[in-house]
């Protein structure tokens, strides 16, 4: 099974489609989460690189071995794939 990212944050959506966001017509997103997505709109409007630094302080939280410096490294590729950023 194909595993699902939220597309602007990179959140894995696990397999329900409790973690996504709704639309303005109360559907939920097919590519945005909870956190991100809200009444068809996106919650956070900054660039790839704020959303980044958001993302950092849980992220090494979760994994204690990994540098800050690291998880930017990381997130500054797999962002780039999504398809919030991407699209310009
Ligand atoms: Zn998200």
């Amino acid at each position: 099974m194909e595993e699902k990212y939220c597309q602007s944050c990179g959140m894995p959506m696990g397999n329900t489609d409790e973690m996504y966001g709704n639309e303005k017509d109360g559907t939920k997103s097919k590519d945005y989460c909870k956190y991100c997505y809200e009444n068809g709109e996106f919650t956070y409007n900054g660039s790839m690189e704020e959303m980044i630094e958001i993302c950092v302080p849980p992220m090494t939280e979760n994994n204690p071995r990994m540098t800050p410096e690291a998880a930017r490294d990381m997130m500054r590729k797999f962002f780039l794939i999504l398809k919030r950023w991407n699209s310009k």
